[in-house]
């Protein structure tokens, strides 16, 4: 007997027939003779309509409102699917973050998990139950319900999986695995048999929404071994776990594209120490993410500072910038959202040269221009125009050779 925690995403439960069909392999996993604990996404489109709803009523909703709604997407499946296994004679029951005992600090909207108290999960597990628990949620210690961010099924998967020491993790989506770029985008992308958390951490964190980057970074910190698979089909997906020696011989693994960011321009502020300081101290006490950063020469006195954010937070920029402008003495923001950003990622870097001269000759035989560069041990991020995105990623996936097997 194992011990399993899957994970359903929206997709795979984005109807009555396809829940129906989830709680048959999740009753198909207990015939088997193992314990199950599933976590379930909203269905798909239920998260994005209930932002919608909640934007037609005020541009910056109040966060803990927020949390207080999206949390209901998953709570539906929860119960629903719950009520399919008992339809198929299985015991079930469904939970919430909260009811999960899944604990979280007070930030709303991107809350990060603080503890786990397992044993009522463990108790249910006892009895024979399956455990179906609500994705993306948990409780803030004012009682409050928080969320984590969108994808962030994911974490909840992988940190029930940890706290739960689970024999196996399995992410179900609505591809086989995780392919070297977009399946959806790069007709030729491939699917890889494993990935280090490392690359597979880059690649999320750059918009390969296939995982959500902070589940990876979990998974690595708790040595949670994961397999992401289809619900569609019994196809063996693809395992992500440490890296080991000859990862490294490819050079580039992957490519990915994120086309939810922002370039936000700061032009004309005082070129003196402390102007930065204060525009990033201002982003960060507004919890705002911020990605690329590029300072350009200052001259008369004055300076630009360019970075992204992801374009959700676009809003709540402008908003935190306007103080902090005042205050060191002027300064305008403008907002480019038609961006995209193209990052190739692999272990192989470290031992390899050349990857950037690479990708930058690729893009230039193809006219594509290069506004922001930024690259780390394993990964170079460009932005470029979002309207070539896609084009950049097959150009790319070519250049790095990911096209053939
Ligand atoms: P779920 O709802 O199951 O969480 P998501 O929509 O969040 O699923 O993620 C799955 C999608 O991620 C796929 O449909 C695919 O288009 C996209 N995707 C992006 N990059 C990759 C990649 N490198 N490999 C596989 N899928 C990817
Ligand atoms: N429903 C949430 C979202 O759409 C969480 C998830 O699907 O993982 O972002
Ligand atoms: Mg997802």
């Amino acid at each position: 007997m194992a011990r399993i925690v899957q994970k359903y995403g929206g997709t795979s439960v984005g109807d009555i027939d396809r829940i129906k069909i989830v709680a048959k392999r999740i009753k198909a996993t207990c015939d088997e003779g193992h314990e199950v604990v599933a976590v379930v996404s909203a269905r798909s489109g239920v998260t994005n309509e209930l932002i919608a709803k909640a934007k037609s009523i005020a541009d910056i909703p109040s966060e803990r409102e927020l949390d207080q709604l999206l949390a209901i997407g998953e709570q539906e499946t929860s119960a629903l699917t719950a009520m399919a296994l008992h339809a198929l004679g299985v015991g079930a029951v469904s939970y919430t973050g909260a009811q999960a005992g899944i604990f979280t600090d007070k930030v709303h909207t991107k809350a990060k998990i603080k503890t786990i108290n397992a044993k009522p999960i463990e108790k249910d597990l006892k009895k024979g139950n399956v455990v179906i628990v609500a994705g993306f949620q948990g409780i803030n210690e004012e009682g409050n319900v928080t969320t984590f961010g969108r994808g962030a099924s994911d974490l909840t998967a992988i940190a029930l999986a940890a706290a739960l020491k689970a024999d196996k993790c399995e992410i179900y989506t609505d591809v086989d695995g995780v392919y070297t770029a977009d399946p959806r985008v790069v007709k030729q992308a491939r699917k890889l048999a494993e990935i280090s958390y490392d690359e597979m951490l880059e690649l999320a964190s750059s918009g390969s929404k296939v995982m959500m980057s902070r589940s990876v970074e979990f998974a690595k910190k708790y040595g949670v071994i994961f397999e992401v698979r289809s619900s569609f089909n019994h196809n063996p997906g693809t395992i992500v776990k440490e890296e080991v020696a000859y990862m490294e011989k490819v050079v580039v693994r992957g490519v990915a594209v994120d086309k939810d960011q922002a370039k936000v321009i700061v032009s004309n502020i005082p070129d003196k120490p402390g102007s930065a300081a204060k525009v990033f101290r201002a982003l960060s006490d507004s919890n705002i993410n911020v990605d690329m950063i590029v300072q350009n020469v200052g001259r008369q006195g004055v300076a630009n500072l360019t970075f992204t954010v992801p374009q959700t937070e676009t809003a709540k920029a402008v908003k935190a910038l306007k103080p902090v402008l005042s205050a060191i003495g002027g300064g305008q923001v403008t907002i480019h959202e038609h961006i995209a950003k193209l990052s190739v990622v692999g272990v192989g870097m470290k031992t390899h040269s050349g990857v950037a001269a690479t990708l930058f000759q690729a893009l230039a035989d193809v006219d594509i221009n290069i506004e922001l560069i930024s690259t780390s041990e394993i990964k170079i991020s460009i932005v470029i125009d979002q309207a070539r995105a896609d084009e950049a990623a097959r150009v790319a996936h070519t250049a790095f050779q990911l096209d053939k097997a």
